[in-house]
């Protein structure tokens, strides 16, 4: 049997495009750290995979006016939360909200809390949309979801 092209590996079957998009994130994480003076924080696990992400952020007016996120664990955990901090810091927390919906509706899946907040917009995701390829996995849909989750565990955690 010849090797296929995908075999193989936490990425087998994501198109190499989002490959790279996924390894740059893991290797030069954005945001990576503690919020000095945080607002809000949570710590999310993903027991079957391992991956931890620690998640602080400092909302003002409304505002994520800084976010960050320490962790450990696989390259989808953490480049997800990488790209996460990355598309919320400096947003409303209505605006975070709506991206994790958008977010988890990539994945085929409703959050019946958000949902409620429906507003049925669709924008491209970004970088984000790298991570789409992962819904084939549903063990490592997780990975992808856990920075999103605890985010919304963060917004609610106020110190
Ligand atoms: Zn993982």
């Amino acid at each position: 049997m010849t090797p296929s092209k995908h075999e193989g590996g936490a990425f087998g079957g994501i198109d190499d495009l989002y490959r790279e998009v996924i390894l740059e994130h893991f290797k030069a994480p954005r945001n990576k750290g503690i919020v000095s003076s945080a607002s809000h924080q949570a710590d999310g696990v993903n027991p079957l995979c391992g991956d931890q992400i620690k998640i602080t952020a400092r909302i003002e007016n409304g505002k994520l006016t800084d976010l960050k996120f320490e962790g450990q664990g696989c390259a989808i955990s953490q480049s997800s939360a990488s790209m996460m901090t990355a598309a919320i810091k400096g947003k409303s927390i209505a605006e975070a909200q709506s991206l994790t919906r958008d977010f988890k509706r990539m994945f085929g899946l409703e959050d019946a809390e958000l949902q409620q907040k429906d507003s049925k917009h669709e924008e491209s995701l970004g970088d984000l949309e790298a991570l789409e390829g992962v819904k084939k996995y549903p063990v490592r849909i997780k990975c992808a979801l856990l920075a999103w989750n605890t985010l919304l565990q963060a917004l609610e955690n106020s110190q």
